[in-house]
């Protein structure tokens, strides 16, 4: 069964996310676990997360996948933002360990022009210090969309990381809009089987299903809603034509406006993929 849901809102507390989730028709969903904009997560209280834990059991909503905040860098060649980006995600792996949430989607940040091969050095090191042991939670390396000094925008490199960090739960998070931005093609077959051949469908846990607003190749990391964007209705279809693609599991992350508009986007969705 494929599965796919929205990036969902935690407001009024984690376990709320099911609620609106069920209510849209969503089989799967993301969240933050606290404010995205802070450095320090704010845990949920002992009765939220059983309220939580139960909903995981009574909900057909799975698998939930915790999105990073937006401060930490794991690449940063500076040690403070690199010691504190390494202990907030060490905290949400654990605390997602305690919710039986099993992946948490990671950006892999950016090395502030001190070259490629140094960010991703910096990136293993850091997840390595993360995932020190097994406890049911992977991290999922996220590909970015090209921008300048980002890491992790190209297979090689997301191959490269995946190689050298050394924990069994690790997997990828592929984002169509960041691929598409950074100059794949996800209309062509050549590059869904050079995704295949590179980084292995298994080992893609979710798709971040977003259109794009700007052209093949923009490298500006810009969502729009699945159909309105660059890669439109026609690109999407094709993409799910593809072997193996209608089979993951999708997320979408679009700057969809109202219930309505998230109703027409999911039911538009289901019947691309169908
Ligand atoms: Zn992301
Ligand atoms: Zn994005």
């Amino acid at each position: 069964m494929v599965r796919f849901g929205y990036h969902v809102s935690i407001a009024g507390g984690i376990s709320k996310s099911f609620d609106y989730a069920s209510e849209i028709g969503c089989t799967s969903m993301q969240i933050f676990l606290s404010s995205p904009r802070t450095w320090a997560l704010e845990r949920s209280s002992p009765e939220e997360k059983r309220r939580f834990l139960d909903k995981t059991t009574t909900c057909d909503i799975k698998p939930i996948f915790v999105h990073m905040p937006y401060l930490p860098n794991m690449a940063s060649p500076k040690e403070e933002v690199y010691e504190k980006s390494i202990k907030i995600m060490s905290d949400i792996i654990e605390e997602c360990a305690t919710l039986s949430i099993p992946y948490v989607v990671a950006h892999l940040g950016s090395e502030l022009g001190t070259g490629k091969e140094n960010g991703i050095k910096r990136v293993v090191s850091a997840i390595n210090k993360i995932k020190k042991k097994n406890n049911g939670v992977s991290i999922l390396l996220e590909n970015q969309a090209g921008q300048k000094n980002s890491v992790g925008s190209y297979l090689d490199d997301l191959k490269e990381i995946f190689d050298n960090v050394n924990t069994d739960e690790k997997g990828f998070c592929i984002d169509t809009c960041h691929l598409f931005a950074a100059g794949y093609d996800i209309t062509k077959k050549e590059v869904i089987e050079e995704i295949r051949d590179k980084i292995g469908f298994d080992n893609i846990k979710v798709i971040h299903l977003n259109d794009a607003i700007y052209e093949l190749g923009s490298k500006r990391d810009r969502h729009e809603c699945i159909g309105k964007g660059s890669i439109g209705v026609e690109g999407f279809k094709k993409f799910f034509s593809f072997k193996g693609v209608n089979k993951m599991n999708f997320i979408l992350e679009t700057p969809r406006e109202d219930k309505t508009e998230e109703l027409e986007e999911l039911s538009l969705v289901k019947k691309l993929i169908s």
